[in-house]
């Protein structure tokens, strides 16, 4: 028994990711319904399906590496390899100290969490992984609401073992290594611990005639095409969860969940604020100082009319309660009219005339401020 991750061919860092891909890809390659009768591979298969049992949960993946660290695989420390058998399941009083290098109870601790305790077993039939897709939706039906279309290549349950993984009309049979336990005792160095079994991969029964179409694994690739509910008032970046209609699991495990990540097109006129809305709206400098009012469009359609205040300074923003967009629990958000006083930069001779004349009668501003 080499190293775990060696077998599985990734670096001691590698992420959960990885060594998922890692051990799909080998788990193929060397299946033995792919393989039949061929020792070495069946060999491998179990040596890959073992490493990826530890290394696969996080807390066994720290014991084993915690176990690596302390030489308990070097070698003179008795290996890691499969007991010459007669260990029957589980039982503490099997903890016998071994090589040199271990003394005590800790270890053994390390070894116990590691592969008995029965918490965090694997099971044949393994959870699809969650699916994200992403659709963009324009602004205005962002505030509505709309359904969407959205197609999603995956790994579906197959249709011909309905994700059993088991050739229609026949039954799995009793696995012949485990007696159906599901686990199995290993020597490790001198310690005989349970560990799933890695015929079985923990289920107690195997599939004997797996399924023609998918090949025993219970999935097809396939397109499906869902018709997805985004809400109004949905945000940017959003994600919309759907259980269950991710990936297919292995041999009839629970799917995955798909999420859809919903992107909104920016509007030329509003920018999205939270549940507010932005919009900018230019007055003259007379309407500014005089006050006037004003029609505006107001997101999702229609207009509004709005009293912009006497005296109101560039970059003044008036607000409209309940113009904003949908909140996803009820009610809306506010529009903010941010107004730009637009100062003119061509005149007519008049209009300058006009501007010198008013000029003359305005304080100077910079008197109070600036001294
Ligand atoms: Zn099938
Ligand atoms: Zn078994």
């Amino acid at each position: 028994m080499g190293d775990f991750y060696q077998t599985l061919g990734v670096p001691k860092n590698a992420s959960q990711d990885d060594i998922k891909k890692a051990f799909r890809k080998l788990a193929r390659d060397f299946h033995p319904d792919k393989n039949p009768g061929d020792k070495r591979s069946e060999e491998k298969f179990k040596e890959v399906s073992e490493a990826y049992e530890t290394l696969s949960d996080a807390e066994k993946r720290k014991q084993y590496d915690e176990m690596s660290r302390l030489g308990a695989f070097g070698p003179g420390a008795g290996g890691f390899r499969p007991g010459a058998g007669g260990y029957q399941g589980f039982d503490p009083g099997m903890f016998r100290p071994g090589g040199a290098q271990f003394d005590g109870g800790d270890l053994g601790d390390i070894l116990g969490n590691l592969f008995g305790g029965g918490r965090g077993r694997r099971k044949a039939n393994e959870r699809g992984d969650d699916l994200q897709v992403d659709v963009t939706v324009s602004f205005e039906d962002s505030l509505h609401g709309v359904t969407v279309r959205v197609p999603v290549d995956k790994p579906d349950t197959c249709d011909t073992c309905h994700g059993s993984g088991a050739k229609p009309g026949t039954t799995p049979k009793v696995c012949p290594q485990c007696q159906g336990r599901g686990s199995i005792a290993r020597n490790l160095g001198g310690f005989a611990m349970p560990q799933t079994c890695p015929q079985c991969r923990g289920a107690g029964t195997i599939i004997e005639q797996p399924c023609p179409a998918c090949g025993g694994n219970g999935v097809q690739h396939k397109t499906k095409r869902y018709a997805v509910k985004i809400p109004a008032g949905v945000k940017d970046g959003s994600k919309i969860r759907i259980k269950g209609k991710g990936e297919a699991g292995l041999r009839g495990g629970p799917a995955g969940d798909l999420f859809v990540k919903v992107g909104v097109e920016p509007d030329d006129l509003f920018e999205r604020r939270g549940d507010d809305i932005v919009l900018e709206v230019p007055v003259t400098i007379s309407e500014a100082a005089l006050g006037t009012s004003v029609r505006i469009p107001i997101p999702g359609g229609g207009r509004v009319a709005l009293k912009v205040p006497a005296g109101s300074q560039d970059g003044r923003t008036l607000r409209v309660r309940g113009k904003g967009a949908p909140r996803l629990k009820g009610g809306h958000g506010d529009l903010h009219v941010r107004l730009h006083v637009q100062v003119p930069d061509k005149l007519t001779k008049e209009q300058k005339q006009l501007f010198e004349k008013l000029g003359a009668t305005l304080p100077d501003p910079r008197a109070a401020v600036l001294g």
